[in-house]
């Protein structure tokens, strides 16, 4: 068997088109979507993550107040900017890129975001929410990844997923969101971690694999039952001297051979790595939505 391609690419830009559609309607009565992005410091990756996510908000037609912090910005006066936000109407999501300098409490900072504009999904009262099965704006990774099973017809309830990785915005919350009795959940998770005592025993039985270890061909392909699907969370960076930038980038599975066995398989890069800055979008489109009392 050779597997389907879960081209996580064109999902991503279906979703921001219909995204797109529902900006435009949401403008026809006034109302603009509001994502406040905060950046401390100068770290290359976060200016990068936090430019694609400036520009996807851009793309779609939803306002984007972007602050460039520098380095040495205080703890106070990053939640005093904070606190602004909470009350500003024209904001409906607040995006705080992490990692924080080390003088800044992360934990702190994110306590302060209004849960009711946490889009990242990462406040404890979100995160209470989704644990107990109420209405919560839900992780975007792992919100990413429901999507794009659901969107590729896989069929969730009932299916025996292993989860590799146990990590706050990745392994935990997508075990989560899949043992939920809702349209998305009503799998039996198993979640597997360093201290896993055989690791292929649990993914032989899986039919659903979500690798998130952040390790290269940690899922190889006597790992995996035929006709499995494949989920690939990991981005790697491998030296690649034949590349111009030195590295390729490779997820957590053994793709071209783990290609033979599986039935659909995420690429890296092109799989889960798009949806992530879309469910970003997704959420803030929902918050402006409830703001204003919108179905
Ligand atoms: P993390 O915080 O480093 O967690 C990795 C988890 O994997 C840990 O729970 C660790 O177990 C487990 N693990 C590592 N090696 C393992 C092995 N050989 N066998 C079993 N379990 C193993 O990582 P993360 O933040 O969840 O991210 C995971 C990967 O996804 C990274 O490559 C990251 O770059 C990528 N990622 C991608 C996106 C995206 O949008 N595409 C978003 C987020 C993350 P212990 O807990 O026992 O240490």
């Amino acid at each position: 068997m050779t597997a389907k391609i879960i081209d996580g690419k064109l999902i991503a830009a279906q979703m921001r088109e219909e995204l797109k559609t529902q900006v435009a309607k949401l403008k026809e009565k006034n109302i603009v979507p509001g994502l406040g992005v905060i950046l401390v410091g100068q770290d290359p990756a976060s200016i990068s993550y936090v430019t694609a996510k400036e520009r996807a908000c851009e793309n779609i037609g939803i306002y984007s107040d972007d602050n460039h912090l520098p380095a040495d910005t205080s703890q106070a006066e990053l939640i005093e900017l904070i606190k602004k936000m909470n009350e500003d109407p024209k904001i409906n999501g607040i995006l705080v890129q992490l990692p924080l300098p080390d003088h800044i409490d992360e934990s702190q900072v994110l306590l302060t975001i209004n849960p009711q504009k946490d889009v990242d999904g990462f406040h404890p009262i979100n995160i209470g929410k989704m644990v107990a099965g109420e209405k919560a704006f839900l992780p975007c990774t792992p919100h990413g990844i429901i999507k794009l099973l659901q969107r590729s017809n896989v069929k969730i309830e009932g299916a025996e997923v292993v989860v590799v990785g146990r990590s706050n915005i990745v392994g935990k919350p997508i075990a989560n969101m899949l043992i939920q009795k809702s349209d998305f959940g009503n799998a039996t998770v198993t979640i597997c971690h360093t201290r896993t005592r055989d690791l292929a025993a649990h993914t032989r039985r899986a039919d659903i694999i979500i690798a998130a270890a952040g390790r290269p061909a940690t899922i190889t392909a006597d790992m995996v039952k035929d006709g499995a699907v494949i989920i690939d969370v990991g981005v790697n960076r491998i030296e690649d001297a034949s590349k111009k930038r030195g590295y390729r980038l490779v997820g957590d599975v053994d793709f071209e051979a783990v290609k033979q066995k599986a039935s659909l398989i995420t690429p890296v890069p092109g799989g889960v790595g798009p949806m992530t800055i879309t469910m970003l979008l997704y959420n803030t489109v929902e918050s402006a939505k409830i703001a204003h009392s919108i179905e």
